[in-house]
């Protein structure tokens, strides 16, 4: 993946491009509430702008779009057939549990769910999959499977509207074809995957209630969610942290969950992933309140579990994708985009990693971006792990640093265009629907590249590390 600015474009042209690219942004809601406005993160409509992006689209061969995109599918499968087995979930992070207190806390919610047997009739997924194209070996591998709260369905599919309106306006200083950015739906896929979860759950007066953070820059994001289940679908959303519902919420003797007397038919999860979204006991009962409940989850404890780092690196080691597959195309188009992952009761590998800590990257169980830890830090927190033995290596993963190829972009933020040195990282949605046996969506549903100056380690946008960005096809 490499940005597709082509080398000659004169600088007051890019200049006026970006100008017009910032104005389209808040023409079309392309924004997030500006840091520098404390009201912004509260308060729909105050303090926007526009959202950090790239101004051309990154390139990518089209055999690698394909791939990614047929992984999607395979994925969903993958994570509903894995979390059926709870079992297996339990025993991969046993471990973990003993030395991460908020995967320890997660776990024992799985647990009371399968000590009463509880079973989740409608499973909606809705995942990210991300990938980065590995210079050296030519190959792409998957960085991580989000399965909470995965971002900017609403903002991506228009950053790819945003980068056509570009290239036909300036295409000819440019020598680009709009038609080689592919079309991005995830805004609408998403939205038709929550209301056909809600047709599913088949009660007209209820609700999809959506989880949020007390304060969250990226409202809109959301917003554009809420927008399309109403005038698409005629589905009414409402907004709660997760203190509001251990507030305002129960769950009737028959499953009913209720929420400020409303009956919640779809929770939708954009908070939840982190401890921070937990500063209290309050926060723990509204999330087993929520398991509880007949609801659709997206996702449920089990889905959410799938998605750590632990599994990850679980479902990676020989023989274990055999548990869930048949289909040994499949095992074989999953496993090639594997990249190396290893659970710290390796010892060869912490030495290794020791010794050539660039090549590696460590994982905590954590999600959201600036969690990792690289370079002489790693090197550092590998040699005190090791030093004291036992438990506390269980709270990691370590994975091979993949390398893409950096090449000069322009990036927009906060309306000033940078040129910078850059590597992209592309996102796959996968929306998944599923009622007893009757599997009602399991889609590729839309795309998300998010490109950052090659000198930074980590990737968030809303972490303030990377810019949004669409795809070239070459
Ligand atoms: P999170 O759940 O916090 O997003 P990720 O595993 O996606 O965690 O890591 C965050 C960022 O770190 C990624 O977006 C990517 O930029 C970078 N990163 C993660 N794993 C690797 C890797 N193996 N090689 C290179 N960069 C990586
Ligand atoms: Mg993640
Ligand atoms: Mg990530």
């Amino acid at each position: 993946m490499s940005a597709a600015a082509p080398p000659a474009v004169d600088p007051a042209a890019v200049e006026e491009m970006a100008r017009e690219a910032a104005a389209w942004c808040a023409l079309h809601g392309l924004v997030v509430g500006d840091r520098a406005n404390p009201r912004s993160a509260t308060v729909p409509g105050v303090g926007l702008v526009h959202a950090p992006f790239s101004l051309l689209p990154a390139r990518l061969p089209e055999h690698f779009w394909r791939q990614a995109s047929e992984l999607a599918p395979i994925f969903n499968e993958l994570v509903d057939r894995v979390s059926l087995d709870g079992d297996f979930l339990q025993y991969s992070l046993s471990k973990t549990r003993q030395v991460d207190d908020f995967t320890s806390r997660l776990l024992e919610i799985h647990r009371k769910m399968m000590e009463t047997n509880k079973k989740e009739n409608i499973r909606l997924g809705l995942h990210r999959s991300d990938y980065m194209l590995d210079s050296e070996t030519r190959s792409l591998l998957q960085i991580e499977l989000n399965t909470i709260s995965a971002s900017f369905p609403g903002l991506g599919s228009l950053v790819s509207e945003l980068h056509r309106t570009l290239i036909n306006q300036y295409g000819h200083l440019l020598s680009l074809e709009p038609k080689r950015v592919p079309g991005n739906a995830a805004s609408s896929k998403f939205a038709e995957a929550l209301a056909k979860a809600w047709a599913e759950f088949n009660v007209d007066s209820a609700v999809v209630m959506m989880i949020i953070q007390p304060e969250e820059r990226n409202m809109y994001d959301q917003y554009w969610l809420t927008k399309h289940l109403k005038e698409s679908y005629g589905v009414t959303s409402i907004r709660k942290t997760l203190s509001q519902v251990e507030a305002e919420g129960k769950v009737l003797p028959d499953g009913t969950l209720l929420v400020d007397s409303k009956q919640v038919a779809v929770v939708y999860y954009r908070a939840g992933y982190t401890p921070n979204d937990y500063p209290s006991e309050a926060e723990w009962s509204a999330r087993l309140l929520i398991e509880q409940s007949s609801a659709v989850k997206c996702p449920s404890i089990s889905y959410h579990l799938v998605g750590t780092k632990k599994i990850q690196q679980e479902l990676a080691k020989p023989n274990v994708l055999e548990r869930f597959f048949e289909n040994k195309e499949d095992i074989a188009k999953l496993r090639k985009c594997f990249a190396g992952l290893w659970g710290l009761d390796d010892e060869e590998i912490i030495k290794t990693a020791i010794e050539k800590p660039e090549l590696f990257v460590l994982k905590p169980q954590r999600e959201g971006g600036g969690n990792n830890i690289y370079g002489l830090d790693l090197r550092e927190t590998l040699t005190i792990l090791q030093k004291e033995g036992g438990d506390a290596r269980a709270a990691y993963i370590l994975m091979q640093r993949i390398f893409p190829e950096a090449s000069l972009a322009y990036l927009v933020r906060d309306g000033i265009c940078h040129e910078g040195l850059v590597i992209s990282e592309l996102g796959i949605y996968g929306a998944y629907l599923r009622n007893k046996d009757k599997v009602v969506i399991n889609d590729q549903s839309g795309y998300l590249m998010r490109t950052k100056v090659s000198s930074s380690d980590e990737g968030g946008v809303a972490a303030g590390f990377a810019v949004l960005d669409s795809l070239y096809l070459t």
